[in-house]
C-alpha cells in the first residue's frame, strides 16, 4: 500500500478521535468523515508502519447510522468531528470510548456504567464561541473557525452549535472593521489589530457578553461599534481584551469595559451565577444541570458533611453541594474565577461555602495538614490533563468516604481512577453526560467509595498473590498475546518479542524461556511498533 492508492473498504469501528477504521491488506486504515458500516473508496494519504490514513473518495453504500451533516462546513471545520453520525450512534460511541479507556488504561473489568445522558436537541447548545478574525488571500476580512488541525480560517458566521445571535454580532464587528479600515491580526507577522471575537450567552437569562480581543489597547470608534452591538437583543456587555502576545492563547489578561457590564449572569437549576470573561464556565448549560445533578446524586449528602470541591471554577458545583452539606471548600487556580465564586455564594445567600485561590495539589495538603477541615466527600473536576499525582496522594492519605470525579478526558480519568482504586477505593458508579454533541468529547462522572479496611486488606493481598504467581503465565499465554496482536494490529509477533517486552516491564520470565544463555549472546531487538502492540496487549490482559 502506498500514498495515493485507491482502496475499497468497510468502516468497522471509530477511533477515539472520531476517524473511521477499516482494514485493507492487513493494515488498519483511518478515514476521516466516515461512520461505522460505510462501504467506500478511499484515497491513501499517508502510510505508516502498520497503519494508514485515507480520505473518502466515493461512498459506495452508507452505514446505517449515517445522516447528512446539517452544517455545510462540517467536514472542513475542526470543531465537529461526528456530525454525519446519527445521535444514537454518537452516544454509543461515547459510551464505548469511556468504557474502553477504563478497561485498557484503568484496568477495570466490571464497570458499573449507566446510560449516557444525551440531549433532546443536540445543536445550538454552546453558550460560548471564539471566532478568529483574519484576512483571506484576496485581502477580504474573514471570521469563523479554524480548519481541522490548522490555523487557516474558514469564513463561517453561523456555527450550528452556538447561539443564533453570534452571526449578527460577528457581522457587525466585521462591518465596523471594513468601515474604518481596521486590520485583522496576522499570526505570522504579529501585526494587525483584531484577533478574536468571543461571545458568551447566559441561556437562562438571555444576557450576552461580546469580547473583542485586540493586539493593542483600543480600536478606532470602538464606542460606536459597542453601541451597535448593544442594540442586538440580549447584548449587555461589550469588552475590550488586550492580547499582545505571540501566542495561541486566545484571551489576554487585560480587560476594559467599552459599554455595559463587566460580567453576565446565568442560571443553572435555581442557582444564579455571574461569569467574568476569563472564568471557566461549562459551555452546555442544559447538560450542565444534568451533570451537576449527577454529582449531587453520587455525593448523596446528608447535611453533616464537609465537602472539598477541587478545581471549582466559579463555584458552580460547590454551591449545588453547599445546600446539602455542612460546609464546602472550593479551590481554584484563576483568581477572577474565585472572585466570581465568592460573589456567586453571596448572590444565592449561601454562607457555608469558602473559596481559596491556588493549585489544588498545593491547597489540599495544606488544608489536610492543618487537621481542621478533613473532607467527608471530595469532588474533583480537573482540566484534560487530570489530577496531579501529588493531589491523588493527599486524597488517599485523607481517606474521605466518597470521591466524586468529574472528567472531560476518559484517558486521564482512567489513569487517576486506577491510582485511587489501588489505594483503597472502589469504583461504584460511572455515568457520562454528552456535553459536546457532534464532537468526540465526553464528560463523565464517577463515584468512588472507600473500601472498609478489612476488605481493602483482602483485595490488596489477593493482588499480591496474583503477582507472586509470576503473573504472566497466570494471565495471558504467549499464544493469546500473539492472537490478540494479530487480530488488532494485523501482524505477527514472536515469542521472543513478547519475552523481551515482558522483561522490559519487569514481568519475571521462567528461567531459560527464550532467554539468552549469556548476556553476550546477541539478540535481535524487538521493533518499536511490535513493542507498542505487545504493550497494548499486556495492558489489555492487565499484566502491566
Ligand atoms: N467545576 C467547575 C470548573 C471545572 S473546569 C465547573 O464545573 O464549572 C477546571 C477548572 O480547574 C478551571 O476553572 C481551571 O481554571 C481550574 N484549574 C486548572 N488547573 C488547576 C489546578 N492545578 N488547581 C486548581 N484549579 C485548577
Amino acid at each position: 500500500m502506498k500514498k495515493n492508492d485507491l482502496i475499497e473498504l468497510t468502516i468497522e469501528d471509530i477511533s477515539t478521535e472520531g476517524l473511521g477504521i477499516g482494514h485493507a491488506e492487513g493494515m488498519a486504515v483511518f478515514v476521516k468523515d466516515t461512520v461505522i458500516g460505510d462501504r467506500l473508496l478511499a484515497r491513501i494519504t499517508a502510510v505508516r508502519k502498520n497503519l494508514a490514513y485515507a480520505r473518502p473518495e466515493e461512498l459506495l453504500s452508507p452505514g446505517a447510522c449515517r445522516v447528512p451533516a446539517p452544517c455545510p462546513q462540517a467536514r472542513r471545520c475542526g470543531g465537529c468531528q461526528i456530525q454525519e453520525m446519527d445521535y444514537a450512534a454518537q452516544l454509543a460511541f461515547k459510551e464505548k470510548k469511556v468504557r474502553g479507556s477504563l478497561e485498557r488504561i484503568g484496568g477495570f473489568k466490571e464497570i458499573p456504567m449507566e446510560p449516557v445522558m444525551g440531549m433532546e436537541e443536540p445543536f445550538r447548545y454552546r453558550n460560548k464561541a471564539q471566532f478568529p478574525v483574519g484576512t483571506d488571500r484576496e485581502g477580504n476580512l474573514t471570521a469563523g473557525f479554524y480548519a481541522g488541525r490548522t490555523h487557516s480560517i474558514i469564513d463561517h458566521h453561523d456555527c450550528l452549535l452556538g447561539a443564533e445571535e453570534n452571526r449578527e454580532i460577528l457581522e457587525t464587528v466585521l462591518d465596523h472593521m471594513r468601515r474604518y479600515g481596521i486590520p485583522a491580526y496576522n499570526e505570522e507577522t504579529g501585526k494587525g489589530l483584531v484577533r478574536h471575537v468571543m461571545t458568551r450567552k447566559g441561556f437562562g437569562t438571555g444576557q450576552i457578553m461580546v469580547c473583542i480581543v485586540m493586539n493593542g489597547t483600543a480600536m478606532e470608534a470602538e464606542e460606536e461599534l459597542a453601541d451597535r452591538l448593544m442594540e442586538i437583543p440580549g447584548v449587555c456587555s461589550v469588552i475590550a481584551d488586550v492580547n499582545r502576545e505571540r501566542t495561541n492563547v486566545i484571551m489576554g489578561k487585560e480587560l476594559r469595559v467599552i459599554r455595559g457590564r463587566d460580567v453576565i449572569e446565568d442560571t443553572i437549576g435555581d442557582l444564579r451565577y455571574r461569569i467574568s470573561p476569563l472564568s471557566f464556565y461549562q459551555v452546555n448549560p442544559a447538560q450542565t444541570e444534568k451533570l451537576y445533578g449527577t454529582v449531587l446524586e453520587f455525593a448523596d449528602l446528608q447535611g453533616t458533611e464537609t465537602v472539598w470541591d477541587l478545581y471549582c471554577g466559579t463555584g458552580t458545583i460547590s454551591l449545588f453541594l453547599a445546600r446539602r452539606a455542612k460546609s464546602v471548600i472550593g479551590v481554584e487556580i484563576i483568581p477572577e474565577a474565585v472572585r466570581d465564586a465568592q460573589k456567586n455564594a453571596e448572590l444565592n445567600g449561601i454562607g457555608n461555602a469558602r473559596f481559596l485561590t491556588g493549585r489544588a495539589e498545593d491547597a489540599a495538603p495544606e488544608i489536610y495538614r492543618s487537621g481542621k477541615e478533613n473532607a467527608d466527600v471530595v469532588v474533583v473536576d480537573p482540566p484534560r490533563k487530570g489530577c496531579a499525582a501529588s493531589l491523588l496522594e493527599t486524597i488517599l492519605l485523607m481517606r474521605p468516604g466518597k470521591i466524586v470525579y468529574v472528567s472531560c478526558d476518559p484517558a486521564t480519568l482512567a489513569r487517576d481512577l486506577k491510582v485511587l482504586c489501588a489505594g483503597g477505593y472502589e469504583l461504584r458508579r460511572v455515568r457520562s453526560c454528552d456535553m459536546f454533541p457532534q464532537t468526540v468529547h465526553v464528560e463523565t462522572v464517577c463515584l468512588l467509595s472507600k473500601l472498609h479496611e478489612a476488605k481493602h486488606h483482602i483485595e490488596v493481598k489477593v493482588d499480591m498473590d496474583e503477582l507472586d504467581l509470576t503473573s504472566a503465565e497466570a494471565k495471558a499465554t504467549y499464544k493469546e498475546i500473539q492472537d490478540w496482536v494479530q487480530e488488532k494490529y494485523g501482524f505477527h509477533v514472536t515469542n521472543l518479542n513478547i519475552a523481551q517486552v515482558k522483561q522490559k516491564h519487569g514481568i519475571i520470565e521462567r528461567e531459560n524461556y527464550n532467554k539468552p544463555k549469556s548476556e553476550d549472546i546477541k539478540q535481535p531487538g524487538c521493533p518499536e511498533e511490535k513493542v507498542e502492540a505487545i504493550e497494548d496487549a499486556l495492558r489489555y490482559f492487565q499484566m502491566i
